[in-house]
């Protein structure tokens, strides 16, 4: 007999990078970079930890006092006032209480 040479010959297969179906869409904390699971805390368009949402001079925890973005940090009040600059033209004086 002789012998017989079969080749399979497969078909390319195209992968797409999508996310896996059923692996759940974890947000990322904005402040410490890791996943958040469990409560979240959104403000804008950022995710945090609830442990996360501190102001980011004093850690202060500001779930219950609210929050204050200023250029992308989140801030307490104290500190967002003290990093807010005048408008242009404006001068003020302010006085501000030692933290
Ligand atoms: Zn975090
Ligand atoms: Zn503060």
């Amino acid at each position: 007999g002789r012998p017989v040479g079969t080749r399979s010959v497969k078909a390319p297969v195209t992968k797409i990078p999508t996310a896996m179906p059923g692996a759940q869409k974890v947000p990322l904390c904005d402040k410490c970079g890791n996943g958040i699971l469990g409560t979240v805390v959104k403000a804008r368009d950022k995710y945090r930890h609830p442990e996360c949402f501190v102001c980011s001079d004093c850690n202060l925890n500001l779930k219950q006092k609210g929050y204050f973005f200023v250029e992308g940090q989140l801030y307490c009040e104290a500190h967002a006032r003290a990093r807010m600059r005048p408008p242009e033209g404006y001068e003020t004086v302010t006085v501000y209480p030692k933290c």
